[in-house]
């Protein structure tokens, strides 16, 4: 089995069995150096499917597995039981979810179904009618006790220490995914995430602090901030204060973003939507306090497909935005997501999209042909437009970023960063500078560099620059 890197145009990201387990079993050794000692309890496989999102919610199982004495394996052989997360984002997700569905039912037998496809629970069960259980996203009350009905909860010393402080994560050590909320109140028509998970529920701000803290203290040196609606956090429950070490702090994306940027590690914010409340943010970016990326699906720029989509529509006014939060962080660094081949997007549309593409100068960008989701309301839209037409649509707008791309990072040559190491083998290190989040963006190639660790933070000079990546030696 192999880990697929997340790729932006199939919107998906998979963790397999071997992820968990790889991660769990660096726990367990360092337990042992520690002289603690785990219980061998009744043993799960588990496949996590789909975003940073769904992988957050894969920790927050994988960690009441563990506390409970569950064993995590990784072979459907040494598996009593497989939990398959599922993600039901569009249709490629939902065939690869039902795929390893069935490959687990195959392959051990006895499969409990959770995550984004779960809400489709009749649909599963036609296919593959022996699952054991179906739960819904997010619902890990429910996972727990079907698991616990099918599986026995293991007898276990609860002073034996099973899991750390910090959960069980599935990231290496030294990055970690903080989610700050579940579901969503916007009702963008190609998305049928706020069907799935409903609408905004922000995490208590308090809780929020310490689960960060207690990464800190675990040795994570970046956090990315994630969520449906960054900009929305505290909204649900109209900012109110909560407490945090004795302290009164307010539920909002800014409060939270100052606290974060206390805490000496690298925080970066994922998933913006482009309402104006981020640029009470930017100024913390040139304070030093968050990094200065920002990752905001601006998905298109039409006015016409906007409205469509159900999306703030004012393409002019974002530009004026971008280049007001560029005066105030001249460093600042965009990475957003776009959508092309929408139902009624027009010859005259996608130019716009290009041409405002061009005038944005965005540094990081994704590209997604549309594909219609089942459920999703564009797909009542008129004018779907034709494969060949939205495959042509895409090859013009990555050509055109290609070239922005390379520019950006050419100029970079020659400049001083930061690069933070995420692994380093024979050849030499492999690292990310601010502008680059895991697994989505470039990397750094330190070629040579192979006395560096995972974690450490270095500062290089940047030596050579491709469409997407860096190359650089340390000084
Ligand atoms: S903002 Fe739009 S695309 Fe994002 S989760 Fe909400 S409805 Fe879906």
């Amino acid at each position: 089995m192999t880990v697929n890197k997340f790729d932006p145009a199939k919107a998906k990201q998979t963790t397999t069995l071997e992820t968990p387990v790889k991660v769990i079993e660096q726990q367990h050794e360092q337990a042992a150096k520690d002289g603690q000692s785990f219980d061998i309890g009744s043993r799960i496989g588990f496949i996590s499917l789909g975003c940073p999102k769904n992988l957050v919610d894969s920790e927050r199982i994988l960690t009441q597995l563990r506390t409970e004495g569950y064993e995590v394996v990784n072979t459907y052989n040494d598996s009593d039981l497989v939990i398959v997360n599922t993600c039901g984002f569009i249709d490629t997700a939902v065939q690869e979810s039902l795929d390893t569905i069935g490959e687990a039912l195959k392959e051990n037998g006895r499969v409990i179904v959770t995550g984004c496809l779960g809400v489709k629970d009749d649909e599963i069960r036609e296919i593959h009618p022996n699952v054991l259980a179906v739960t819904g996203p997010h619902a890990y009350e429910e996972v727990l006790n079907q698991v616990h009905q099918h599986l026995p909860k293991p007898e276990h010393n609860p002073f034996e220490h099973l899991v750390p402080d910090h959960g069980v994560k599935l990231t290496p050590k030294h990055f970690a995914y903080l989610k700050i909320s579940e579901g969503c109140n916007h009702r963008c028509t190609f998305c049928i995430i706020p069907s799935m998970r409903g609408d905004l529920v922000s995490r208590p701000i308090g809780e929020v602090l310490s689960e960060a803290e207690r990464l800190k203290a675990a040795g994570v040196k970046e956090l990315l901030v994630i969520s449906q609606d960054t900009s929305a956090y505290g909204v649900d429950v109209k900012h109110k204060m909560d407490f945090w070490n004795g302290a009164p702090v307010k539920t909002d994306m800014k409060t939270l973003c100052e606290k974060l940027g206390e805490m000496g590690m690298w925080v970066r914010l994922h998933y913006v939507y482009p309402y104006p409340s981020v640029d009470k943010v930017i100024p913390l970016m040139s304070q030093g306090k968050l990094l200065p990326y920002l990752d905001i699906p601006f998905q298109h720029a039409s006015p016409k497909i906007l409205k469509a989509m159900k999306r703030p529509g004012q393409a002019e006014k974002v530009l004026e935005r971008i280049q007001k939060w560029r005066d105030i962080c001249p460093e600042i660094v965009i990475r957003s997501t776009f959508i092309v081949g929408f139902p009624g997007e027009t010859e005259e549309d996608f130019q716009m999209l290009l041409d405002w593409l061009e005038d944005a100068q965005l540094d990081r960008v994704g590209c997604f042909k549309y594909s219609a989701v089942e459920g999703a309301k564009a797909n009542e839209i008129e004018g779907q437009v034709d494969e060949d037409v939205k495959e042509q649509r895409y090859a013009r707008f990555m050509e055109k970023q290609q070239v922005i791309s390379t520019n950006k990072l050419k100029a970079k040559i020659g400049k001083t960063m930061s690069v933070l190491i995420d692994e380093v083998d024979e050849e030499g290190a492999i690292g990310r500078t601010f502008a680059d989040a895991p697994e989505i963006d470039g990397m750094v190639y330190l070629n040579g560099e192979t006395n560096l660790e995972a974690g450490q933070l270095v500062d290089v000079k940047i030596d050579h620059s491709d469409e997407y990546d860096l190359w650089a030696s340390t000084i």
